[in-house]
């Protein structure tokens, strides 16, 4: 087990293993068939890739993921490790010279798309080799039942028993149903396998549920509030998502799009242009996403609700994988539910299905109208129980948002759906109130009611929203049907008498998911430069997640950038003067004295706290810490005039200082009554005019300690 440790610090640079990772490992390397359910993000790669690393043969991994395949296997090759891939995108010859790489033992670790199981000639080649270990991730599209099964997959079983000594086999999946777990263990002929279960929190996502009044002035605000962080738009519909790109672009925004209406092409250029952050959002269907290993993904929004838990939950799974703070907010609207019934309804032909995805889609229904931790609904859709009734990261635990009284606005569209007399769908009812001249309007003559046009301070769609959110809170029934049409009921009444009031919780404003450092800029720039010039995604240089902590404690020497998170020996290598260079000109430039925060960061980060802090804070923390000001001075090789400002900086500032600064280590009695005398002279706006009229060996330092002590300090106390 210790080698696994060496092997995930030396090669990834991570200190311990996540979760289960370190069982699943020595369950691998006992020789145990294994398979690990893990949610996506939960670091499942390592588990395979570190008893590969171990063991003396070759590792096999089968992955449906094609087009990312290059990817994953560039981004082991980045950390030191021997991988190639073979995929309908490799040419004979160079699968020729993978063939001979393998036999030479120049490849540890060798990723196959399922298909190649099916070539006997690729079958006989491997056959013929030491084989440790095949690992099948995505094991779940071995199962009919999951939701991106692959014929191919029914293959794996004959491909292994094809080998003369059976290598340990292991898969991989994030999706949990018994029915689908139990499929895989079949279909794989797995050997009476350990199986490792991990919990299904993603503890990172912030997960919101809000019903804003205008869905594309919200997501605008939003991506304007956090401008340069990458995030994925969902909508139901190629249509909404054709429509949402065009007005991002409007925006100028930095947006690309994704749905299955896009030629290969172009999919793939704008599957790229996000990855490789060459724009900052995509707006897609839940045609994209699928493997998306980009880490750095900091916000999921759907702008439409999804048709189920499971795609849901899956999708806002792609941001935050590499662990740092991430946003998830659903945007509901009650035409949103319509918009899947007529999904189902159009693509599923067996009725059972269709019973089945309306079951699913109740379940999504009622979760956006849920009170309780949305979280905690969730994990226990997914049969998992949790021992918290509030998780403090959802919308309904931290409660964001104002409470506004809506009842004048509403009784005017209850009045008015009133005095229409017959019913109408949502549109109608919003156009009469909105003052449209359109026909049918007119021919109704809704034009002569008092209604007509009392609401035109809305626009079309606040107004179809702001009725829809009635809706949703009961106030108006929607009657279903292919033109579903609204009717008042027992609430509209009591609202329309004013017994009972419309409170509305209006969405907060579009708020800032992290806040970066300069130092953090700095530090991503220059990860997007060699991201350029290697051509590679960014995020595959280092995680944020690891920018963020060179960002906060400032390692200088090589020593100290291998102890940060997320590098290890030949990322130093490659990197580490880069990034060191652009550390120690910051610190030199502001003033902080590295190594000396470079440990107290790491005393902080073991007790839990881990907050940067300003040098003037570094200064006063080692002042509290008893720390006289000449040692500070010599510690962090500042003069004693900066080690003064800094403490003048905190108090007037208004903070108290809890230490006890001895001013007479600094001056004598003497020098300090002659310093008196000559401010109480001359002022003390200028301090050159003060330093002249007093002999030579009174320095500035030591006025400017006098300073301190009889004015600044004495005023704060
Ligand atoms: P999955 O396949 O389960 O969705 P990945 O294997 O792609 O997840 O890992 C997700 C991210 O977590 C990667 O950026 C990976 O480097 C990181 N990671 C994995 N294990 C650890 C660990 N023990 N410590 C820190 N980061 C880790
Ligand atoms: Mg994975
Ligand atoms: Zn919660």
């Amino acid at each position: 087990m210790n080698s696994a440790l060496k092997a995930l610090n030396k090669y990834y640079g991570y200190d311990n293993f996540r979760g289960d990772q370190g069982k699943v490992i020595e369950s691998i390397l006992n020789g145990r068939d294994t398979m690990a359910i893990m949610p996506t993000g939960g670091g499942k790669s390592i588990c395979y890739q570190i008893p590969a690393l171990l063991f003396k043969g070759i590792t096999i991994v089968i992955s449906p993921l094609i087009s990312l395949m290059k990817d994953q296997v560039d981004s082991i090759k980045a950390l030191g490790i021997k991988a190639a891939y073979i995929n309908s995108s490799i040419s004979q010859s160079e699968i020729l010279n993978i063939c001979s790489s393998l036999k030479s033992g120049d490849i540890k670790i060798l990723y196959v798309a399922p298909e190649r199981l099916e070539s006997s000639e690729f079958c006989s080649i491997i056959k013929n080799l030491r084989v440790s270990q095949v690992a099948v991730d995505e094991a779940h599209c071995v199962s009919q039942w999951g939701h991106d099964f692959r014929v191919s997959y029914t293959y794996i079983w004959k491909f292994i028993a094809g080998f003369s000594k059976r290598p340990v086999v292991t898969a991989f999946t994030a999706t949990a149903t018994e029915k689908v777990r139990k499929d895989i263990a079949e279909q794989i002929k797995l050997n009476n396998p350990v199986v490792f279960i991990s919990g299904f929190d993603r503890k990172n996502l912030k997960i919101s549920c809000l019903k804003v009044g205008n869905r594309f002035r919200y997501i605008l605000d939003y991506i304007r509030a956090n401008a340069g962080q990458s995030g994925i738009i969902y909508a139901a519909t190629r249509k909404e998502v054709d429509s949402l790109y065009e007005k991002l672009k409007a925006n100028n925004i930095s947006a690309g799009r994704y749905h299955a209406g896009l030629s290969i092409e172009d999919r793939k250029k704008n599957q790229e242009d996000f990855v490789y952050d060459r724009v900052d959002v995509i707006a897609a269907t839940n045609a994209f996403g699928m493997g998306i290993d980009k880490s750095n993904v900091r916000f999921v929004i759907h702008y439409n609700m999804p048709k189920n838990i499971e795609s849901y939950y899956q999708e806002i799974g792609r941001a935050g994988r590499d662990g740092e703070k991430s946003e998830c907010i659903l945007m509901f609207a009650p035409q949103d539910i319509i918009t899947q019934k007529y999904l189902i309804e159009t693509s599923i032909q067996s009725s059972d299905r269709r019973i089945s995805e309306y079951k699913k889609l109740q379940c999504m229904v009622d979760f956006v109208h849920y009170n309780g931790c949305l979280r905690k609904y969730i994990l226990n859709y997914f049969g998992e129980q949790v021992d918290y009734e509030e998780c403090g990261n959802c919308s309904n635990c931290i409660r964001e948002g104002e409470y506004v009284d809506k009842t004048v606005d509403s009784q005017k569209v209850l009045s008015c759906i009133y005095r229409m007399k017959r019913e109408f769908g949502v549109n109608m009812i919003v156009d009469v109130l909105r003052g449209s001249s359109q026909k049918k309007v007119l021919q109704y003559g809704f034009d002569k009611i008092s209604t007509y046009g009392i609401m035109k301070n809305y626009s079309k769609e606040e107004l179809s929203n702001f009725v829809n959110t009635l809706i949703a809170q009961g106030y108006i029934s929607l009657k279903e049907g292919e033109y579903p049409t609204v009717m008042l009921n027992s609430n509209s009444v009591k609202i329309l008498k004013g017994e009972e009031k419309v409170i509305l919780k209006e969405s907060t404003k579009a708020e800032k998911i992290t806040t970066n450092s300069d130092l953090f800029e700095l530090l991503r720039s220059c990860r997007r430069e060699i991201a350029k010039e290697e051509e590679v995604p960014p995020y595959l240089i280092f995680s944020d997640t690891t920018l963020r902590e060179i960002s906060s404690r400032y390692p200088v020497t090589p020593q100290q950038m291998l102890d940060i998170s997320g590098v290890g020996e030949l990322k130093l290598k490659k990197y580490g003067n880069v990034f060191l260079k652009i550390v120690k000109k910051y610190v030199y430039e502001n003033k902080i004295e590295p190594n000396w925060v470079f440990e107290m960061n790491l005393q902080k980060n073991n007790t839990g706290k881990n907050n940067k802090l300003k040098t003037f804070e570094i200064t006063v923390s080692m002042l509290e810490d008893n720390m006289n000001i000449e040692e500070i001075s010599e510690k962090r090789s500042l003069t004693i005039s900066t080690v003064l400002s800094h403490i003048e900086k905190y108090v007037e500032q208004g903070k108290k200082l809890n230490a006890e600064i001895k001013f007479y280590n600094l001056f004598t009695r003497d020098e300090e009554s002659k310093i008196l005398k000559a401010i109480k002279k001359l002022g003390m706006s200028r301090l050159k005019p003060i330093k002249k009229s007093l002999p030579d060996s009174i320095s500035y330092d030591k006025i400017k300690a006098v300073i301190l002590k009889d004015f600044i300090m004495e005023n704060n106390n």
